[in-house]
């Protein structure tokens, strides 16, 4: 007799499963409400006991009282922050990744798993025009991308400027870089040089003019390039600023948490050439590369400078580093141990799909955001900042306040029309949509724009 919790129960798993096939089937997914949900979740505190809750009563509060608020990312009515969309596929996978009990720490524990995964790194990788013997690993987040691959270019900065002190190194970053970006040279005791751009975009000539005019140049050790800035979908002059990295030899990070999912836009291959030069590389699946939560793709040109620094000893994991030759541990590549092979979803869709589909919704999303851009412009209390370069616009209501805006987006979600977040430009309160669903209409567009006619 197994224990009672390691005893298959049939009843239970169906129980499950069912809600995740209603889940599933759900079309178009519902908003739902967020925190504007009124529930005092009257009972969540009696579940926990000491004999237990049946799970069939767990589940039921969790379908009445949880799941409704949250507000669904993946609808295509959500059009804040950047959402999250997965596919029908990554989530199914999902589960038997969970069910699989799958630990993705080693080659030597799960070398089948490491191996499905780094296809799909491999796949990323030679999209993004980087060589051969580049690779990485799935981390949680693009947070942990930044704060794992800028540790790797400050050690190689370190012993390229061997006489430089340690606490002078710094990071040429433009001030549109993702505030990840600030949080991770803060860990490392990095600081940085502010690029100065006229149009938000850093290119290789704001760089060289800032290098130039620096009398503590050398004390730069790398670029943090964004490729799709969060905000307002902006991708620096990768080509420029990666050529100039070359030349000074600097670290190249490029972030492209966001809109490194225009990987998979054809229109947007030239201005995404210059990826091809980075040091270290992040793109979120969870984000634009239609996985589930939580999802990073690190890519480092030369995984080895990465294993050297991030490569965790002790006598009880020396094994690992003594099974294979080619053996290849994910733990090894960033900050972390143990690890969920989460990358295994976003290979299972990819594969079930193939390489159009994931096209044709990236290019949705662009499409969605131009055409959102005209209608703004023909609106006369509306006005569009810029011309979209991804699929984030800004643009402003005439005459409202910071307030209007909040207020104008929380009635769209307590309308159940679209979960909507304003935010700042150059000072600014102005309005933003992300788009990123492929089935994110134009009505749902158009029905919001005139929501700001009042
Ligand atoms: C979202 C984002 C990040 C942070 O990624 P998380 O997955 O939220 O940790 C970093 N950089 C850019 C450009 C982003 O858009």
């Amino acid at each position: 007799m197994s224990h009672p919790m390691f005893t298959y129960d049939a009843e239970l798993a169906n129980e499950i499963l069912e809600f995740c096939r209603r889940r599933l089937a759900l079309a178009p997914v519902p908003l739902d409400f967020g925190s504007l949900q009124s529930t005092d979740m009257q009972g969540l505190r009696a579940l926990i006991s000491s004999t237990g809750t049946p799970g069939a009563d767990v589940l039921a509060f969790f379908e009445a009282e949880i799941a409704p608020a949250v507000v669904s990312a993946d609808s295509p009515q959500f059009l804040a922050f950047i959402p999250n969309a997965p596919t029908k596929a990554s989530l199914l996978f999902d589960m038997v990744v969970a069910c699989s009990g799958l630990n993705g720490t080693s080659w030597l524990e799960s070398a089948g798993a490491v191996r499905a995964e780094n296809e799909a790194l491999r796949f990323l990788a030679e999209r993004a025009g980087l060589p051969e013997r580049a690779g990485g690993v799935f981390v949680s987040g693009g947070t942990m991308g930044n704060l794992s691959a800028l540790t790797v270019g400050r050690d190689v900065g370190r012993q390229r400027r061997s006489h430089v002190a340690p606490h002078e190194l710094r990071f040429a970053v433009s001030s549109d870089a993702h505030s990840s970006v600030a949080a991770a040279l803060h860990i490392l005791g990095i600081s940085a040089l502010i690029v100065p751009t006229d149009d938000h975009r850093l290119t290789a000539a704001h760089l060289e003019a800032a290098l130039a005019s620096d009398p503590h140049r050398e004390t730069v050790i790398g670029v943090i390039a964004t490729c799709g800035t969060t905000n307002a979908g902006i991708i620096d002059d990768l080509e420029g600023v990666g050529t100039l990295c070359r030349q000074r030899n600097l670290w190249f990070h490029v972030d492209g948490a966001y809109g490194g999912g225009a990987l998979f836009s054809r229109r947007h291959e030239e201005t995404l050439r210059g990826l091809r030069h980075a040091d270290s590389f992040i793109v979120d699946p969870h984000k634009w590369l239609f996985a589930p939560l939580d999802c990073a793709a690190l890519l480092y040109r030369d995984p080895e400078l990465a294993r050297t620094v991030h490569t965790q000893h002790a006598g009880y994991l020396d094994i690992l580093h003594h099974a294979a030759s080619e053996a290849w541990n994910p733990s090894d590549y960033a900050i972390h141990l143990s690890r969920r092979p989460r990358g295994l979803s976003f290979w299972f869709s990819l594969a079930t799909y193939g390489v159009t589909h994931y096209e044709t919704a990236v290019t949705a999303a662009i499409d969605t955001a131009h055409a959102a851009a005209a209608l703004i412009r023909s609106s006369e209390h509306l006005e569009l900042i810029r011309e979209p370069e991804l699929s984030v616009v800004l643009f402003r209501r005439i005459g409202w306040t910071s307030a209007d805006y909040d207020q104008w987006a929380l009635q769209l979600l307590r309308d159940q029309v679209a979960f909507v977040a304003p935010s700042t430009w150059e000072g600014e309160s102005v309005a933003r949509l992300a788009f990123l669903h492929p089935d994110t209409t134009l009505d749902l567009v158009a029905e919001i724009i005139e929501s700001m006619n009042f």
